[in-house]
Order: structure tokens, then C-alpha cells, then sequence
């Protein structure tokens, strides 16, 4: 009965500056609600032998796997612009396992139980915003975005207090790493140059191993996380993705989607769309997205300033010409990404504008953001009477003009469309609907909805239910706690 763990723990190894050991606390009745099997598969991890009650004894942190060494990871964090302490004061990582003696992965704990860190927490989690994390990262992850991934939930058996007495429960999440902008904060605010090489050489040698024998690697590392994460915030903007708290300590150095709190997907397209309650001046809004991301690299920069030169003010300079070639390299993505999402071949200098157009059209007219690139794909779902506006058909006119101009055909042009435009997202009404009867026991709903999810880009049956929008415009969410 072997399961197929193995561990290669290096971040346990680093000084305890990196870390707290720490188990998880036990639980007292823990119980299996959900396991991934395709991802266990990928993993080479198979379950299949376990016990159900086994498997809710390994997924709780009872049993722990042999060669895990359980700690808790020091981090800080600007959290809505003010900067803290943090650290995981809910979660334990178990270990990297390795898939293939050469893939490698954090396995952690969320919902484990208290730390170093915990502050005031209880360090407990509670079922609905766990299982809310893993429909929302596996939904992500099937939309071809980089993320942290859920291996399973269990629930605790006990209680936790929130604003009434909530089911507790454990996520196991899965990360090529937990490495965060924080962690460099964190590093950074002791002043120990020596940890700060040491957090530089471990990240370069975990995720950007083509920069190990460069010259100023400091330097080079910036602008490498300055890509993925570029990449990433194009990628949630293509699919209408808000994460709702892109705090510091939120924002992966594998630029891979992490902590899935208030985050939720956009209907009708308005760039002012913020659904977390806590946010109320809008700094995670949908169009804020891309300047939050050039804002937590700013602060990941002034980590590295001691290591990018020894003179401060060369140093500074250096940082300062990459940040500010954000704009340059995010703006030439968005609007690449955008003309794949329209199936235009090639670059022509009204692109911008006819891209432009038709999003001031959506948000005027509070257009699905999803659903209109399904139209213009042909794929028409409920009421269309929309599409007959007059503007909406001269833009279409001219957006036909543009296409026609492609050096490719017509198909070429439907293909790039449909592996750009997701067919189906998770909307909020059908998120909660799936939470409300997992609460209730009834998992039918989650796991058909999570069964249509592995396949967004294609025209499946019986899916009419989860292309419609929302009819409520004050969807609200709140932090996972
Ligand atoms: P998050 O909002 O999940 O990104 O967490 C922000 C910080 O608060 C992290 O340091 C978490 O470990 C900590 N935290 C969140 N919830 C709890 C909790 N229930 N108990 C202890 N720490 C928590
Ligand atoms: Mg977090």
C-alpha cells in the first residue's frame, strides 16, 4: 500500500529566519469531502488503495507522510498598502514532493492549526472558503492560467468561530513553490544581506535556473518575476478574473495565482468591478490589476536593491529602469492577448482602438464580458437582442474589415478565438449555489459543476446553466477566513 510520497524538503533546511517547525494540530473527527484524483495522478501519488478514513486521517495532518518535515513560513505583506508581519499563521508546509526525481512541489496544510504566526488567529479555516479555493484554483487551472492547486479538503469535525459557529476544514494545496513577494519582504526587513543571498539563490535555483552563473543576478531576477507576474495579470484579464486581495504577500515569485480569498469572476463588463467587501475604495478592481502588479514589484525591487549594486543610488537606477518598463511590456501583452481573443492575425494600428471600442461598448451596455467573444464565435447563448445594437454592428463591420486582412484564413482565425475565449467560468451564482449544498452534504453539485470545469474552452452539453450571467449586480465576497 504504497501511496508514492517523496519528499525532498530544502526550504525546512534553510536558517529558522525562513521558518517555524510546527505541526499541525490533530483534529478530532477528521472527514474526506473531496480528493483530486487527476491531480493526485499527476502528482504519482495514488490513492486509490486508502480507506476513505485514512485518507481523512492523512488530509488532516493526524498522519503525517514519511519524509515530511512540517514547519510554517516567515513572510510580510503590504496588505492594502500598509506593510506587516506576517508568516503562516494557518498553514503548515509539508514538504516538496518530487514527481520524476526532477518536478518540484510544496504539498502544505491551510486550516492546520496555530503557529508562531498565527497572531490573534484561531489558525483554523472553515469549509465554505476551502472549498471555494479549490473549485475557484482547479477552474483556473483548467483555463490554462498558472496556480496553486487543491489536492483535497477534509473536513475537521470541529467547530470554528467566525460570526456564527462554522464547520471547520483543511485544504491541502499544491505550489511549484510558496515563495512570495512577502517572503522577500520579510527577509529584507531583518538586514541580513547573508539571508537575503540565500533566499536570491534558492528562488533562482527553484524557478530560474538560466540565471544561476549571471552576472548580477539580483538584477536578472527582477526582471524575470517581471514577466511571469506580467503574464499572469494579462492571463486574469483575459478570462475577466479579479483577485480581490493582491496584497504583497499574495503574489507568487512563480508568478502561479495564490490564496483564492474574495476573488471572483466578472458578468457584464465594467473595469471598475470589485466584488470583495472589504475593498471599498476599489484597489483591486478589475483595470487596477495591472498597475497593483507594478506596484508589488516596485516593493519586491527594493528587497533587492542591496544585492543589484553595492552603490545605492546606481542600484536604485538600475531597479527603477526595469519597473518602469512595466507598462511597456504589459500593455504590448494585453493587447496581444486581445487581438487573440478577437482572432486577428498580425498587428495593424488600429488594433488598440478597435479593441477599445468594443469594450466601451460592453461596459455602456453592460455586456457579459464572456458571453459577447462567445457570440462573435458564433456560440449564442440566451437573449442576443443586445447584438442588434447598430453600434454593436458597425463595430462588427469594421472588426470583419480587420479580419479580412489577417494573413490566415478565416478557420486559423475561429481556432486562435476559441483557445483564447473561455466557453464557460465559474459565475458567482453557481459557485455559491455548489458551497450552499456541500454545506448541506450534498456534493452532487460541486463535483458536476467542477466535471463541466476541467473542459472551458469547449461547446459541452448540458451547460446552458452555467453560460448565463448572474441577475444579481451586488454580489458581494468576503476574505476566506
Ligand atoms: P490571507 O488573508 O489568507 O492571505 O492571510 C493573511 C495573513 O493572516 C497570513 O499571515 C495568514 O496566515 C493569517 N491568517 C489568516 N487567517 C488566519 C487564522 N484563522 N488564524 C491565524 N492566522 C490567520
Ligand atoms: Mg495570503
Amino acid at each position: 500500500m504504497t501511496i508514492g510520497w517523496h519528499f525532498d524538503n530544502t526550504y525546512s533546511k534553510l536558517s529558522n529566519t525562513f521558518k517555524e517547525e510546527v505541526k499541525p494540530t490533530p483534529v478530532h473527527n477528521p472527514e474526506l469531502v473531496v480528493l483530486n484524483d487527476q491531480l493526485a495522478k499527476d502528482l504519482n501519488l495514488d490513492f486509490s488503495k486508502i480507506e476513505k478514513k485514512d485518507l481523512s486521517q492523512i488530509f488532516s495532518g493526524n498522519t503525517l507522510p514519511k519524509g515530511s518535515t512540517t514547519i510554517a513560513q516567515a513572510y510580510a505583506g503590504h496588505q492594502f498598502g500598509h506593510f506587516t508581519m506576517l508568516g503562516d499563521g494557518r498553514a503548515v508546509l509539508l514538504g516538496e514532493h518530487l514527481v520524476n526525481n526532477t518536478n518540484r512541489y510544496d504539498v502544505q496544510f491551510k486550516g492546520s492549526g496555530r503557529t508562531s504566526f498565527s497572531r490573534s488567529g484561531d489558525g483554523r479555516a472553515v469549509l465554505g472558503p476551502m472549498l471555494r479555493e479549490y473549485i475557484i484554483s482547479e477552474a483556473i487551472h483548467a483555463l490554462k492560467i498558472p496556480t496553486t492547486r487543491s489536492l483535497a479538503v477534509v473536513k475537521t469535525g470541529e467547530k470554528v468561530v467566525r460570526e456564527n459557529l462554522l464547520p471547520g476544514a483543511i485544504l491541502t494545496r499544491v505550489a511549484s513553490s510558496h515563495i512570495r513577494v512577502g517572503t522577500f519582504q520579510y527577509i529584507a526587513a531583518k538586514q541580513n544581506i547573508d539571508d537575503l543571498n540565500t533566499l536570491v539563490d534558492y528562488t533562482i535555483n527553484r524557478h530560474y535556473p538560466e540565471i544561476q552563473s549571471s552576472k548580477n543576478k539580483a538584477l536578472d531576477l527582477l526582471n524575470l518575476v517581471m514577466e511571469r507576474q506580467c503574464k499572469l495579470v494579462v492571463n486574469w484579464m483575459r478570462v475577466g478574473f479579479i483577485h480581490g486581495v493582491m496584497n504583497t504577500d499574495n503574489m507568487t515569485i512563480s508568478g502561479e495565482t495564490i490564496d483564492y480569498g474574495p476573488c471572483a469572476f466578472m458578468d457584464h463588463y465594467n473595469p471598475k468591478t470589485v466584488f470583495s467587501s472589504i475593498d471599498q475604495l476599489g484597489r483591486y478592481s478589475f483595470s487596477n490589476q495591472p498597475p497593483i502588479t507594478k506596484w508589488n514589484l516596485s516593493r519586491f525591487a527594493e528587497c533587492l536593491i542591496p544585492l543589484i549594486d553595492k552603490n545605492e543610488d546606481k542600484a536604485i537606477q538600475l531597479a527603477t529602469e526595469i519597473i518602469d518598463n512595466f507598462q511597456n511590456i504589459y500593455e504590448e501583452k494585453w493587447l496581444n492577448m486581445m487581438r487573440d481573443k478577437l482572432g486577428l492575425f498580425g498587428k495593424s494600428k488600429d488594433d488598440k482602438k478597435l479593441i477599445d471600442d468594443l469594450l466601451s461598448w460592453m461596459e455602456k451596455n453592460k455586456a457579459d464580458y464572456t458571453n459577447t467573444f462567445c457570440y462573435l464565435m458564433n456560440i449564442k447563448i440566451g437573449n442576443n437582442s443586445l447584438y442588434n445594437d447598430k453600434d454593436f454592428i458597425n463595430w462588427s463591420n469594421e472588426w470583419q474589415n480587420r479580419i479580412s486582412i489577417n494573413d490566415n484564413s478565416k478557420e486559423k482565425s475561429l481556432e486562435l478565438m476559441k483557445e483564447t475565449n473561455p466557453v464557460i467560468i465559474p459565475r458567482n451564482h453557481k459557485v455559491e449555489e455548489a458551497l450552499k449544498a456541500a454545506n448541506e452534504d450534498n456534493l452532487e453539485v460541486m463535483n458536476k459543476m467542477l466535471s463541466k470545469f476541467d473542459n472551458p474552452y469547449d461547446e459541452q452539453k448540458d451547460i446552458e446553466d452555467y453560460q448565463l450571467p448572474s441577475l444579481d449586480d451586488n454580489y458581494q465576497t468576503f476574505c476566506g477566513t
